[in-house]
This record gives structure tokens, sequence and C-alpha cells, in this order.
């Protein structure tokens, strides 16, 4: 029997009548671009995330470039952030001439080390993109500090965390603004792309309106130049209807994480996922570490059964071909690099059954162990 990685159309079937009723409304409205689904969707994501205004845009990686456009990100401009996330939080600053200023990251999260960005800080250092990796928080208190100390804005990647909490509060109220992505797999997903920024400023909130709409304000009268940023009304009115269980949900992912950890204790050679005492994880992603030698095995174990996997992230992104410009070398982020060739991503469906989370580990355990 396979195990898929994620299993999307099991999670959505007992609410498939609800997605398709909230489809059909927006069909019925002829009201595909900013209908009023979105200002809904808005409004309710705001009250979740604990924040004034959330902005619904195309992608999360549209919410980071129509965030940065607000931030008025220049050429040149210097932006800390982990080499170690999803592609697009360092795109998005290389696509608007900006340069990511990377800091290793911490061993036992994945996420960006706070005692080492001060130094990299230089007089073209504009802000900082902390990640919350794989649902858990970045450690935001000491990040705080250090952008208030040299005056730089915060946007918090969160496209991996809705609804996770640090010391108590949700991710996204922490930063001057935040991103969010409903790419199907994250924690809510769209039926296909969608993004959203939040943030509780009005006039940042203002901008994002104006730049997801080419800049213009009123329409064909263009203010800066902006794009197409928008959120799909299909999109927003399926994204309403499954915000309700999105806490649900986490819980179901974090019992999941709760049954792998306590099947990996007889086994030292898989590190698993270490929730922070600041933290409240919500299990994006459960993501163990294998030595590195024994990777490859592994994968190959897990395939022959049929058990989905994934490496969250093979290459460290100071390290990708596309930013061999950025002068950046091999060596420069060890515990990035260690990550991206040890880390191993497991199924986690929230309706994963206890038998099917014991098959995944003695596979994993069997091969480590010899
Ligand atoms: C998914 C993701 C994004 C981009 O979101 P898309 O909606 O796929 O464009 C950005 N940052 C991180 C950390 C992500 O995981």
């Amino acid at each position: 029997m396979k195990i898929p990685n994620l299993d999307i159309v099991r999670l959505h079937k007992p609410i498939k009548n609800e997605l398709l009723a909230a489809i059909e409304k927006v069909i019925d409205s002829g009201e595909f671009i900013n209908g009023r689904e979105v200002n809904e969707f808005e409004r309710k994501l705001a009250e979740y995330c604990g924040v004034k205004y959330a902005v619904g845009v195309s992608s999360g990686t549209d919410a980071l470039i129509a965030a940065l456009m607000a931030f008025e990100v220049r050429p040149g401009d210097e932006i800390i952030t982990t080499p170690y996330t999803f592609f697009a939080t360092a795109g998005s600053i290389a696509r608007l001439g900006a340069m990511p200023l990377f800091v290793d990251i911490e061993p036992d999260t994945f996420n960006i080390n706070p005692n080492e960005i001060e130094e990299k800080i230089t007089n073209k250092t504009v802000g900082i993109i902390p990640v919350h990796l794989f649902g858990q928080s970045a450690d935001m208190r000491p990040i705080l500090a250090v952008a208030k100390k040299h005056n730089l804005w915060t946007l918090e990647d969160a496209a991996q965390s809705i609804g996770a909490k640090y010391e108590g509060k949700q991710v996204g109220t922490f930063g001057d603004s935040a991103i969010l992505s409903f790419f199907p797999a994250k924690n809510l997903g769209s039926l296909g792309d969608g993004g959203a920024v939040l943030t509780d400023n009005g006039d940042l909130a203002e901008k994002l309106y104006i730049l997801r709409n080419h800049g213009s304000k009123p329409k064909y009268y263009h203010k800066v130049i902006g794009g197409n940023f928008r959120l799909d009304t299909i999109q927003a009115a399926v994204l309403l209807a499954k915000l309700p269980y999105l806490d649900k949900w986490a819980e179901m992912r974090r019992a999941v994480a709760a049954k792998y950890i306590s099947a990996f204790k007889k086994c030292e050679r898989v590190v698993v996922p270490l929730e922070k005492p600041f933290a409240h994880h919500v299990y994006n992603q459960f993501v163990i570490r294998v030595p590195e030698a024994k990777r490859e095995e592994t994968i190959k174990a897990l395939s022959a059964e049929g058990i989905g996997y994934a490496i969250y992230y093979p290459l460290s992104l100071h390290e990708q071909e596309c930013f061999a410009y950025l002068g950046y070398k091999q060596g420069e982020f060890p515990q990035s690099e260690k990550a991206a060739k040890t880390s191993l991503a497991l199924p986690i469906d929230p309706n994963l059954s206890d038998d099917e989370i014991a098959r995944i580990a003695d596979v994993i355990i069997n091969t480590v162990s010899h």
C-alpha cells in the first residue's frame, strides 16, 4: 500500500461539497476578479492571524515581491535572510535587483540563527526576512531587537507556518509585515495558487492594494508601477470554506508528529524535529535528519515501500547556479550545507494512520541501523 507525502484528495473529501458550493456561487456571481469573497476572505484571514490588514495576492512569491515593492526596495539594497528556505524568499529579493545577504541557520530548527545577523549588517542593509520554516517560528525576539537597533524593517516569511505561534502569539504579527502562501501543499491551501500579505500598517496596506492592481488608483491612472498580483475570487471562496478547518488540521499534524517522535525514540541515528519552548509548531513538514552516508539508502528503501518523501532542500541557496553572481562560496554556510545533505521530509498527512506511521518509522530505522 502506497503512502503519499500529502494526500490532499483525502483531506478534501469530507468538505468537497462545501468547496463545490463555494465555487458554484462564484460562477453564478460572474465576479471572478475582486469579487466579494476576496474581501470577505481578507477580513476573516486578518481576524484569524491577529492583524489589521490581510491583502490577498496571487501567490506567496507575489506576496514577497509586492511586500518588497511596498517597502520600496531598490537595486543594490541588501536584505538579510536564510539560505535554507524555498527559493522564492531569496529569488524575490534578487528579482528587485537587491542582494540576499545570507545568514546561516540553527541546526536544531533549520531557522535563521539570530546571533549571526548583526555581524552581516552594512550601510546598504534595509531589512530582514526571517522564514518560519516547516511550520515553526524563527526566534523573533532577538531578530526584532537587532532590526530595531539598526533601523531595518522585518518581513516574516510565514508561507509554511500559518497558525504557528511564537511565545503564544501568531506568527505574522511580529514584523512590519508578513507573507503567506496558499500553494495547495501549505497548511491552508487553495485549489491552485494564492497568497497574502499581512500588516498592521494602514499606509503599507494601501500601497499593497494599489501595487496588486498594476499600481493604479483610480483604474487606468497609475501612481506606481505594480503588477497583476490579485487573488482570484474562486480561490478566495475556497480558502474561506477551508479556513474554519485549519486549526483542526494543524492539531492532526501535531498528533502525527508526536507519534513519529515517539516511534523514533529507540533510534538515536534519526534526529527528529525539535519544537522550541517558545514555539507552537504546525508541522507543514516533518523533517528528520539521517546520517549523510545513509540518506540515499533511506530514500531507496522508502521508494521501494511506496512511501512518499521529499528533500527540503537539496541545495542551499548560496550554492544555486543562478546566484553565482552573488559571489558566495561553498563552505560559507556550513549548517545550511549540512542540512541539505541530511534532511528528509516524511509524509505528514493529517490523516496518516498509526499503522502507516509505524511502517514508515520501521523502514527508516531498519535502514539507518545497518
Ligand atoms: C511556498 C513558499 C513560498 C512561495 O509561495 P508560492 O505560493 O509557492 O509562490 C515562499 N516562501 C516559502 C518559505 C515557501 O515555502
